[in-house]
């Protein structure tokens, strides 16, 4: 188990990608805080960890709130011993045309994405600052980082965005080995993009069957969906990697979709 010891907090792990990591952080020895708004589903996360035999605690988070946020990293250092591994990964999407969207959803998808991620990251890297023993911040972008789509502005912009900001923490986070990464997946079968295909489908005029073959995987190698397996091992594996040699950096997960 290459995580034993070591402490997680994944955020928007109620559920979808978030779940399936804080799961599989668990499975290398992780103990691991499950941070959501939703949080009888949390309980559910945690209680699936505990039955596992690996430690967990719930913990009330909306990360577009400082004072929650903070609040979230003490409670994990407290109760669990330290952080050594943040993964930034609540998110919510929205399609909608540029000129049809409202400001406010603009920026209700920026600070989600974007301002969550300075905060819990900010909140994680001075918690690894002070106990002295490095750490792993993984931001999780998507493919959507490196590429754009039509009707998902603000998500494109704030998925861009988190490659700017691993980058500075890596190079701020350095010296205290604190290292830094994106994991881009491409469409994985989460709520979050089931919500989607009967979206786009009434915006684009076509057929749910087309938004899947013609939209989503179009431009994948084989016409396949990125698993919650694949981006959980991609978790794991930036979480263990225990040098700053692997930092600054996003890793692609999408069957080929985005090559770099
Ligand atoms: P999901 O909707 O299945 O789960 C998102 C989780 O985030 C939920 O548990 C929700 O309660 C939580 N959440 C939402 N707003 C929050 C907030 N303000 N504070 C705390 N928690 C909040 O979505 P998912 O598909 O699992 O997506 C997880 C991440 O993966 C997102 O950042 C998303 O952009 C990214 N991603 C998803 C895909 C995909 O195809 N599903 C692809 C690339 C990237």
């Amino acid at each position: 188990m290459i995580l034993s010891s070591k402490v997680a907090l994944v955020t928007g792990a109620a559920g979808g990608i978030g779940r399936d990591i804080a799961l599989a952080l668990a499975r290398e020895g992780a103990a691991v805080a499950v941070a959501d708004i939703a949080d009888d589903a949390a309980a559910r996360t945690v209680a699936e960890i505990e039955a596992a035999g690996a430690r967990a605690i719930a913990v009330h988070m909306d990360v577009t709130d400082p004072a929650l946020v903070d609040a979230g990293v003490a409670a994990t250092v407290e109760k669990l011993g330290g952080l050594d591994v943040l993964v930034s990964n609540a998110g919510v999407q929205h399609i909608a045309a540029v000129t049809e969207l409202a400001y406010e959803d603009w920026q209700r998808i920026v600070r989600i994405h974007l301002d969550g991620a300075f905060l819990t990251s900010r909140a994680a890297m001075r918690a690894m600052r002070a106990q002295g023993r490095g750490g792993a911040v993984i931001l999780m972008g998507s493919v959507h980082s490196k590429l754009a789509s039509p009707l998902k502005a603000p998500y494109v912009a704030a998925k861009h965005g988190l490659l700017g900001l691993a980058r500075v923490i890596a190079k701020e986070g350095a010296a205290d080995g604190i290292r830094s990464n994106v994991i881009c997946p491409g469409f994985v079968r989460t709520p979050l993009v089931d919500r989607q295909i009967p979206e786009q489908a009434r915006e684009l005029g076509i057929s749910e069957e087309d938004v899947i073959a013609n939209v989503m995987l179009k431009d994948t190698v084989d016409g396949e969906f990125t698993t919650l397996d694949d981006v959980a091992r991609t978790a794991v594996f930036l979480a263990g990697f225990p040098t700053n040699a692997l930092t600054g950096q996003s890793l692609v997960v999408s069957h080929g979709w985005y090559m770099e």
